[in-house]
């Protein structure tokens, strides 16, 4: 298990819950907009940090945490994810996985064996646009909507989100993703911010009357329509 980061206490990874986040390496997606392109892109000269010190202080801090959220690059890559959810599940912690839904296989194992407590996918752009959206040429097309079956037949609660980048994000995508996803129980536009840290340079964030806009547009199709990120 390769830890590349640790955020002992966060307010804005899970929601509703204090909790710690925890980054792991690697991705299978290119999104120009990652705003962590140093896990993506290389992973292995990154500092790591042993497993053994997270569990320790997530013992330290049990009582105090409510709740885990693993993040990446991908998680879903890392072989040993279901071992190490296992340990932060002993320690009566809940779990939520941040994943870009590229591995079924992986989320329907550690659905099954009831690892997760919440799941955040993202939604990287209409169907149309995705390749384009993921940096990549060939499809994932398949793994995204068998993930998204996924968790609309679990008992989880669960959220879809994208990130809105100007130069890949237009009303039509968002009129598309609500009406293929309609009746998701939650929907987040998230605003897109520069880290410095990105794959692509010269991407903007949209306006917040465009943010404003979308956000309209898929009301109708979700219990919960949310913007996360504006001043
Ligand atoms: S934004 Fe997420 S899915 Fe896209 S390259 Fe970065 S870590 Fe991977």
């Amino acid at each position: 298990m390769q830890i590349h980061g640790f955020n002992k206490t966060t307010l804005l990874d899970y929601p509703e819950h204090l909790a710690a986040t925890i980054f792991l390496g690697h991705c299978n997606f290119r999104c120009p907009f990652c705003h962590n392109a140093s896990l993506v892109l290389a992973p292995e000269k990154q500092p790591t940090i042993p497993a053994v010190d997270v569990i320790n202080t997530l013992k330290e801090r049990q009582g105090i945490l409510e709740g885990v959220c693993i993040t990446g690059g991908e998680p879903t890559l890392t072989h040993d994810l279901p071992d190490f959810i296992a340990q932060i599940k002993d320690l009566g912690l809940k779990v939520k996985l941040d994943t870009n839904g590229s591995n079924p296989l992986m989320l329907s194992y550690l659905l099954d064996q009831h690892l997760l407590d919440y799941v955040a996918m993202d939604i990287k752009n209409s169907k149309e646009q995705y390749n384009k959206t993921i940096g990549l040429s060939s499809s994932c097309m398949d793994q995204v909507i068998e993930s998204i079956s996924l968790l609309k037949q679990s008992n989880l609660p669960y959220e879809f989100r994208t990130t809105i980048v100007s130069e890949f994000h237009r009303m039509d995508d968002i009129l598309s993703i609500g009406e293929w996803l309609h009746g998701s129980p939650a929907y987040y536009l998230q605003k897109f911010i520069d880290s410095g840290n990105l794959l692509q340079n010269g991407l903007h964030a949209a306006s917040r009357e465009t943010m404003l806009a979308y956000k309209e547009a898929l009301k109708p199709h979700f219990k919960v329509v949310e913007l996360r990120g504006m001043d």
